[in-house]
This record gives C-alpha cells, structure tokens and sequence, in this order.
C-alpha cells in the first residue's frame, strides 16, 4: 500500500474505523466530509494526535468540488460515502443518484490524480436481493436482479454503483486495481452518537423499540473486519485485487438469535430485549400501516446467507464472531450513554 490514502465519508462509521485502522498502520489519510465546519471538528477530537497526517477535505456526492483536491498526492482510494438512510425514500433516484455519480465522481477524480488503487464499499445489497424466493445462499458470483421492482431503493442504489463503477473502470481506466468490498450488516463498537443505520437493529431490541420479534434474519460482519478488508485490499498485490469482489460476512442470525446473544452475553442490558416472536400473519396485517413493518414483511422467514470466504481465504484475515459484534454493539452502546440504564 502506498502511504496516502483517501477515504471518503470520514465521518461514518465504516469511515472512521478505516481512518483509524490506516492511521495505526502509519498511513496518511486523506478523507472528505459534506461539512468541514461540523465535520473536522469531530475526527480532530477522535484523532488529536495524527495532526498531518490527516487531511480533511469538503466534498460532496454531487458536486466536483473538493475532489481534485483530496485525490491528489493518494497513492490509493477507499470510496466508503454513499446514503444509508434509515427510511425509505420517496423516489429510488434519492439514493441511486447520489450513489452512482459520487463513485463515479471518485473514480474520475482519482484516475486524474494517477491514483493506481481504488476500493469501492459496496454491499451485500448488490449481491443478494431480487432473487426467487428459494434462493438462500449467495457468493460474488451473485448480483441483485434490478429488473425486479420489489428490490428496495437502497438496495438499487448500490448494485447501479457498483455495476456502472466496474463498467467506467473497464473503458476508462484498464490498469487500475479496482475490486469492492460488500459487507452484510456491520456491527461492533461504536464510537459516538452519530450512528449508523445497521445499528439501529440492536439499539432497538436493546431499548425495547423491537417489542417482539419478527422472523427475519441478517447476515453479520464486525466494522474491524470491514475495515481491515478495505485495508487489506488496498495493500494486496494488483493482480489479487484487480476487478475483485469481497463479500464480508462472519454469519447469518435469525433476530431471535441476536435477542438470545444479548440476553446471554449482557444480560445486564438486555431487561427490555424481547423473548416473544411477532407471528408472520401480523406483520404482513399491520405493513399498510407501517413504513418499518412494510420493509419486515419482504424479509420474513428468507435466509440472505453471503459466503465471506472468498474475502478471508484471498486477503488473508479470520472474522470476528458475529456473537462478539453483538455484544461488542451493545457493550459500547451503552458506554457512550446512547442506551441508557
Ligand atoms: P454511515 O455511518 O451513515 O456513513 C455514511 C457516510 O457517507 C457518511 O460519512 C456520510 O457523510 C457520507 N455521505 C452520505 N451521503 C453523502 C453525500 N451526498 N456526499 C458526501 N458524503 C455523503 O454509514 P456506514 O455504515 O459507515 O456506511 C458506509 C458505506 O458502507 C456505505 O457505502 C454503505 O452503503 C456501506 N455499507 C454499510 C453497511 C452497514 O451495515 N453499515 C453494510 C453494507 C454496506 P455525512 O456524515 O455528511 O452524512
């Protein structure tokens, strides 16, 4: 790996822990914020003592400017920044727009500056949805059917990004290594209140939002070992990483099992996490009437299972396990003051 990377979106979480990863590696890093005013103020207090070594740029999705800038003297990109909205939007295009021309923005702006090393953050969301019912089991090999219409607007987003990136890559930049890293939920620590959508799974059975349990299930995958494959990927060698696809993910859990982990690792916090299960039949009656119970209802009873083996055998790490990544979230949780006692 060469010593300055970018990393966009340096205030997410994903972000922020490869930030923090690259910095102990003894990297320098570049990263874009939406709003340096807000924004630099607070990775300045994460890291009060990485001073030149981070560099912090303002630089928007949908707009050119700033990205000169941050891609220049970067011998490698990690592209993380892209909507992930707790709620649905109103119009796919909300989420398809700004995903698709801010990793194409990134990908031109660094080809320009000579960058050789380019690591999109895509997601499972690319890979496994849209697919007959039947279908539980899922690799690189697979990618989310955009003909079907029930694929939600987040997912499309991703899987149009990662599509049309590979797509400029192959008639615009044949050299660089460019591979993507497609994480299942993310889960671990967290560091601050400004949380990520994956984390409202557990901060809601944590705080008794989740009242019973509905059969749905997600694939798990620890923020370190997100980040560490982004790191990992952005040192391999070129021809390991070249058009490669790393999907991440320790394992699936069926909710109730992320219930059963924390009441059995912290117990402690786990007064209002719920024992019941919500029956399918509800669900699906109460979905018109509400925006959380409609996303639940595609969900139920489907295994989403993505193979993270190509990932760990071809870049060479172990995952964390996803019973360490829950209570890992909900220890720190807690220790931030976000779920109160
Ligand atoms: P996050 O904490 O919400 O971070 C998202 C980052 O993207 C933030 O830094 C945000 O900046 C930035 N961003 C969003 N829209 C932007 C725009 N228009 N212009 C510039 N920056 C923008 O989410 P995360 O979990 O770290 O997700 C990071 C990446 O991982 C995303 O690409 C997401 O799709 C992918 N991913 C996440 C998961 C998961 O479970 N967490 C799973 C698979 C893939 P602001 O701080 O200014 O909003």
């Amino acid at each position: 790996m060469g010593q300055t990377i970018l990393v966009t979106g340096g205030t997410g979480y994903i972000g922020g822990e490869l930030i923090d990863q690259l910095l102990e590696a003894g990297k320098t890093v570049h990263t874009t914020v939406r709003n340096k005013a807000k924004g630099e103020p607070r990775l300045r207090a994460r890291w009060p003592d990485a001073g030149e070594r981070l560099k912090v740029f303002e630089a928007d999705l949908e707009a050119d400017t700033g990205w000169a800038e941050a891609c220049s003297g970067c011998d490698g990109v990690a592209h993380v920044a892209s909507p992930f909205p707790l709620t649905v939007p109103k119009h796919p295009d909300e989420l398809v727009i700004p995903a698709r021309e801010g990793a194409l923005r990134a990908l031109r702006f660094a080809h320009e500056a000579g960058v050789q090393r380019f690591v999109l953050t895509s997601s499972a969301a690319a890979i496994a949805y849209g697919h007959p019912p039947g279908k539980g089991h899922f690799t690189e090999a697979d990618w989310t059917v955009l003909e079907n219409p029930s694929v939600p607007p987040y997912h499309r987003s991703k899987t149009v990004a990662e599509r049309e990136s590979r797509e400029w890559v192959k008639d615009n930049a044949p050299d660089m290594a460019f591979c993507s890293v497609n994480p299942v939920a993310v889960l671990g620590p967290v560091v601050n209140d400004d949380l990520s959508t994956s984390i409202a799974l557990v901060e809601k059975l944590m705080t008794g939002e989740i009242p019973a349990i509905p059969d749905v299930g997600f694939g798990i995958v620890d923020v370190r070992d997100v980040a560490k494959a982004h790191r990992l990927a952005l040192d391999a060698p070129h021809e390991t990483v070249k058009n490669g696809r790393f999907a991440v993910s320790d394992k699936f859990l069926w909710m109730r099992d992320i219930a059963h982990i924390l009441r059995d690792r912290v117990p402690a916090y786990a007064g209002k996490v719920p024992k019941r299960g919500l029956p399918s039949i509800m669900v699906t009656l109460l979905a018109p009437f509400s925006a959380d119970l409609k996303q639940v209802k595609t969900e139920l009873g489907r295994t989403r299972d993505v193979s993270g083996e190509h990932a760990s055998s071809t870049l060479g790490f172990d995952y964390i396990p996803a019973a360490e990544s829950v209570e890992a979230t909900a220890r720190s949780l807690v220790e931030h003051g976000i779920v109160k006692f």
